[in-house]
C-alpha cells in the first residue's frame, strides 16, 4: 500500500469542515462590525451571534439564554469550577467531588483552588460509578464535576445518573462534554446538568471558541470582567466568525449521531481487533462504553514516544496519552487512574478517528503500526526481558508438569 497521510488525532483537534468554513467566511470579510455597535453592520454581527447561540442551545436541549460563549473548553471548565467555588464558599460549602481522570482544564483548576477535594476512583475499565460519586457527597459539598467522555481512553460516564443523584442531594453538577458532543445525544434538562463545557475545535469548528451552558436561575460569578457582552457575564468583543462557525458545527454535530457512531464505531472495532492480535497488547478503557472514534492501546515493551515518531515518518498523526502529557516523562494520569503500571502506560497509543477516516486508512494504520511495534520490540531491551521472563515461566511450568 502506498504511503499516505492519515490524521488519527481528532481528540486533540479536528479539521474545520467546509460547511463551517463557508458559514464563517462572511464574518471574516465584510461582516467585521462590532456586535455592540448600534449601526447596521454591528446589528448584523449581533444577529449572527444570536443565531449561533440558538444553534448551540438547540443542540443540547437548552434555552439560548443559558448559553455563554467562551474562548474554548478550558475557559468553560475554569468558569464553572472557579465560579461555583467562589459563590458557595460564602455559604460555607467548600467541598468538591470530581474524578481522578478529568481533563487538566478541570483537574489543575480544582487542585489550585483552596478547597476540600474528593477525587473519585475510576474502575479498571475507565468508568466512574454513580454510587461511588454519591458516597462522596457531603453536607458541605458545593459541586460535583465529572467529564462526560474521557479524552484519552474515550470512556463514556453515566452522566444522567450522576446528574440525578446531584439533583436529589441539592448539589450543583458540572460536566465537561467537550469530547462527548456529537458522539452521544446530549440533553441538559433530561440529564440533570447544571453546567456544561463545550469546545469548537473538537467538532470541526475553529480553535479558540467554545461555550459554557449555565442552567437558568443559577448565579455564577464572572471569570472575565469588563464590557457587557454575553449578557454581562463574559466580557470581551465577541469572536463573531468563530462563534458562527461553532454554532454551525454544533448544529451538524447534533444530527445523525447514531448513524455516524455506527460507521465510525465499526472502523474503530476493526482497528482494535487488528492491533490486539499483537501479543502483550491491551485495550485501555471499556470496549463498549466508548466514544466511536477512540482507540487506546498499550504495547508492552515499547516507548509510546518512539512509536509516535515512527508513525509520523510513515504519515500517521497520532498521540500517546493526551497531547498535553506528551513531551513530559510523567505517564498519563488517566492511564494510571485505571491501574496501568508506569511502564505499560508509557507504551500507549491513542488513535482518534472520525467520519472522514476511510477503510483504506484503517488498513494502512494496521499494517504500519504492526510493523512499527515489531521493529521497536526487536530493538528493545525491555521487550527482551519481558519475553525472557515468559520463557522462564514456561520453563518453570514445564518443570512443574514433570
Ligand atoms: C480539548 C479538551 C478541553 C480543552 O478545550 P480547549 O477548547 O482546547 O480549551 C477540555 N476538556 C476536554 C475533555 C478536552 O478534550
Amino acid at each position: 500500500m502506498d504511503k499516505r497521510f492519515v490524521y488519527a488525532d481528532n481528540a486533540a483537534t479536528t479539521k474545520i469542515s467546509e460547511d463551517v468554513l463557508n458559514a464563517m467566511m462572511p464574518w471574516l470579510k465584510d461582516g467585521y462590525g462590532n456586535p455592540s455597535s448600534i449601526y447596521a453592520k454591528g446589528r448584523e454581527a449581533a444577529a449572527a451571534v444570536g443565531k449561533a447561540r440558538e444553534q448551540v442551545a438547540a443542540a443540547i436541549g437548552a434555552d439560548a439564554r443559558e448559553v455563554f460563549f467562551t474562548s474554548g473548553g478550558s475557559e468553560a471548565d475554569n468558569w464553572a469550577i472557579k465560579g461555583t467555588v467562589i459563590s458557595l464558599k460564602k455559604k460555607g460549602k467548600n467541598h468538591v467531588v470530581s474524578s481522578k481522570f478529568e481533563h487538566h482544564a478541570a483537574l489543575h483548576t480544582l487542585k489550585k483552588e483552596s478547597l476540600d477535594l474528593s477525587l473519585c476512583e475510576v474502575n479498571e475499565n475507565g468508568v466512574v460509578r454513580t454510587e461511588d460519586i454519591a458516597a462522596l457527597i457531603r453536607e458541605d459539598t458545593a459541586l460535583v464535576t465529572v467529564m462526560y467522555a474521557n479524552n484519552e481512553i474515550g470512556t463514556i460516564q453515566p452522566i444522567a445518573e450522576i446528574g440525578a443523584v446531584c439533583r436529589k442531594k441539592g448539589v450543583l453538577f458540572h460536566t465537561d462534554a467537550v469530547q462527548a458532543m456529537g458522539n452521544v445525544p446530549i440533553d441538559v434538562v433530561r440529564q440533570n446538568i447544571d453546567m456544561m463545557a463545550l469546545s469548537g475545535h473538537k467538532l470541526h469548528a475553529p480553535k479558540g471558541v467554545g461555550a459554557l451552558y449555565i442552567k437558568k436561575g443559577m448565579k455564577l460569578p464572572n471569570l472575565i470582567d469588563g464590557g457587557a457582552q454575553e449578557h454581562g457575564h463574559r466580557a470581551g468583543t465577541e469572536n463573531v466568525a468563530g462563534i458562527v462557525g461553532f454554532g454551525k458545527a454544533m448544529e451538524i454535530a447534533a444530527k445523525n449521531i447514531g448513524e455516524r457512531a455506527a460507521k465510525v464505531g465499526a472502523m474503530r472495532d476493526k482497528l482494535i481487533a487488528g492491533l490486539l492480535e499483537l501479543p502483550r497488547t491491551r485495550l485501555n478503557g471499556d470496549a463498549k462504553l466508548r466514544l466511536p472514534g477512540n482507540v487506546n492501546i498499550s504495547f508492552e515493551g515499547i516507548e509510546g514516544e518512539s512509536l509516535l515518531l515512527m508513525l509520523d515518518m510513515n504519515g500517521i498523526a497520532a498521540s500517546s496519552g493526551s497531547a498535553c502529557t506528551s513531551g513530559s516523562l510523567d505517564p498519563s494520569h488517566v492511564l494510571l487512574s485505571i491501574g496501568l503500571p508506569h511502564e505499560v502506560a508509557h507504551g500507549s497509543l491513542r488513535l482518534s478517528i472520525n467520519e472522514e477516516t476511510t477503510d483504506e486508512d484503517i488498513e494502512y494504520m494496521l499494517k504500519t503500526i504492526t510493523a512499527a511495534v515489531l521493529k521497536l520490540r526487536n530493538m528493545s531491551p525491555l521487550w527482551e526481558s519481558i519475553v525472557s521472563g515468559d520463557d522462564k515461566k514456561t520453563a518453570k511450568a514445564r518443570q512443574n508438569l514433570v
